[in-house]
C-alpha cells in the first residue's frame, strides 16, 4: 500500500515576533505575558536557541516550544572583508533568495546597513538594486536576524551601535514587518538601541510615513535627490505618486514627534542632472520650513549606469551653499565600494517577480535596434 505522507509540519519562528507579538503568542497558548521578558532575553541576551537551555521556562513550556517552535535566521553565504574595514554579508533565505547586509566601522560606532526586502519594487534610476526587480518581503525573522548573524561574526571590540535600513528594498513597502524588527532592535530585552540610533530611510512612500509617526519613533531618512516634481519624477519615479509637497507635509508631521528631532535628507550627486548651485537653492527653499539635516551621497556607480557622479569642486559648492543658509551638512564618505557594498550598489540575488528584469532587457535590445 502506498503511504501517504503527512506535509511537514509548519514551525513558528519566534523571531518573526515583536514584543507585542509574544504576548499575543503566550497569552493563546495559555501562558502568562511576563513569559516574554524571559524569552527575549534568552533569545537577545544569552542567544540560546536550545528550547532545552531555557531553565527558568516551565518543562510543558519547554516541550511546547520545541514541538512547535523554532528560531532560524537567513544563512551567511558570503562574507567579504573590504580593504576599509567594511564587512558585507550575503544571506541565503529559505527560498534560496539572496539579500546584502553590510556593517560599517567608525571609530566611535558600528553602522549595520540592513535589507528590508528581496529586491525593490521601485525604479529609482541611479540605484543597482532597482535593476534586480522584485521578489518579496522580508520576514520580521529575516530583517532581525541580520542583526543576529552580523553580532555573530563580528570580532572582538567590534559592536552594532546604530543601525540604518539602508539596505535593498524600500522598508515603509514592508511596513508592519519593519515596524516589527525595529521595535526589537529598540527594546531593552532584545539588542537595546537608542531610538535616535536607528533609521529608517523612505523614497517617500508617504501615506505609510503618516502610519510611520504614529507607530514608532525611530530616527527618519528621506531620499529626496531633487527639489523639483518634474527631475524627482524622472530619479524616484514614486514621486509621480507623491509629488513633492505632499512629501514635505508627511516630513513636517514626522517632525513633530519630538522637539529638536531633525529628518534626514539624502541627497545622491549626479553630474549635470542634480548639482547646479541653482539646484542647491532649491534645496534651501523647500526645506525652509522642516527642521533638517543633509547627507549629500556621492553617486556610486555600478554596471551599465547612465550617470557619473559629481565633481568633487560641484559638492564641496552644493555644501558651501547649504552650509551657509544654516542647513547642517554631511558628504557621505564612500565606503566598501571594493566590495561592492557603498549605496546603491546591493543586489543580492533575487528571483524578480515584477519582470522588470525582462522589461530592461527588451529595452536595450530596442535601443540597440533603433541606434
Ligand atoms: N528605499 C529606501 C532605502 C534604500 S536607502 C530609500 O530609498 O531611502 C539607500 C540610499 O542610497 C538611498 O538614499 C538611495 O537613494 C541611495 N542610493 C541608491 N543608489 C545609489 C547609488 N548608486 N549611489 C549612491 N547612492 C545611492
Amino acid at each position: 500500500m502506498k503511504s501517504v505522507q503527512e506535509p511537514a509540519k509548519q514551525l513558528i519562528n519566534l523571531l518573526d515576533f515583536d514584543r507585542k507579538g509574544l504576548a499575543a503568542f503566550f497569552v493563546g497558548i495559555g501562558e502568562k505575558p511576563f513569559r516574554v521578558n524571559q524569552l527575549l532575553k534568552w533569545i537577545y541576551h544569552e542567544q540560546v536557541t536550545d528550547f532545552e537551555l531555557m531553565s527558568n521556562l516551565s518543562k510543558s513550556l519547554r516541550a511546547y516550544l520545541q514541538a512547535n517552535c523554532q528560531i532560524t535566521t537567513p544563512e551567511i553565504v558570503v562574507e567579504k572583508l573590504a580593504s576599509d574595514g567594511v564587512v558585507k554579508w550575503v544571506l541565503e533565505t529559505h527560498c534560496g533568495n539572496r539579500v546584502e547586509t553590510v556593517f560599517i566601522p567608525e571609530e566611535n560606532r558600528g553602522t549595520l546597513c540592513v535589507s528590508s526586502q528581496i529586491g525593490c519594487a521601485l525604479a529609482c534610476t541611479f540605484c543597482s538594486t532597482a535593476q534586480q526587480g522584485f521578489n518579496r518581503n522580508l520576514m520580521t525573522s529575516e530583517i532581525i536576524g541580520q542583526l543576529i548573524v552580523a553580532r555573530q561574526r563580528l570580532g572582538e571590540g567590534q559592536r552594532i551601535t546604530n543601525v540604518v535600513m539602508m539596505g535593498m528594498g524600500e522598508p515603509l513597502l514592508n511596513f508592519d514587518n519593519v515596524v516589527a524588527a525595529m521595535n526589537l532592535m529598540t527594546d531593552d530585552f532584545s539588542f537595546g538601541l537608542s531610538k535616535r540610533r536607528v533609521t529608517i530611510s523612505t523614497s517617500g512612500v508617504v501615506p505609510a510615513m503618516y502610519r510611520l509617526t504614529e507607530a514608532c519613533d525611530v530616527s527618519l531618512a528621506v531620499s529626496l535627490h531633487a527639489v523639483t516634481d518634474e527631475l524627482r519624477d524622472v530619479l524616484v519615479p514614486i514621486n509621480k505618486k507623491y509629488p513633492l509637497s505632499e512629501l514635505m507635509d508627511a516630513c513636517r508631521d514626522n517632525a513633530k514627534i519630538a522637539p529638536r528631532r531633525t529628518i534626514t535628507f539624502e541627497y545622491v550627486m549626479l553630474d549635470g542632472i542634480n548639482d547646479s548651485l541653482a539646484d542647491a537653492h532649491g534645496l534651501i527653499e523647500l526645506l525652509k520650513t522642516v527642521p533638517s539635516k543633509v547627507n549629500l551621497i556621492p553617486f556610486n556607480p555600478f554596471p551599465n549606469s547612465i550617470y557619473k557622479c559629481s565633481s568633487n569642486n560641484a559638492i564641496h559648492r552644493f555644501k558651501i551653499a547649504l552650509n551657509e543658509a544654516g542647513i547642517v551638512t554631511t558628504v557621505r564618505k564612500t565606503r566598501g565600494e571594493d566590495i561592492d557594498a557603498a549605496c546603491g550598489q546591493l543586489v543580492g540575488q533575487v528571483a524578480d517577480k515584477s519582470r522588470r528584469h525582462l522589461k530592461l532587457k527588451l529595452m536595450e535590445a530596442e535601443r540597440e535596434s533603433v541606434g
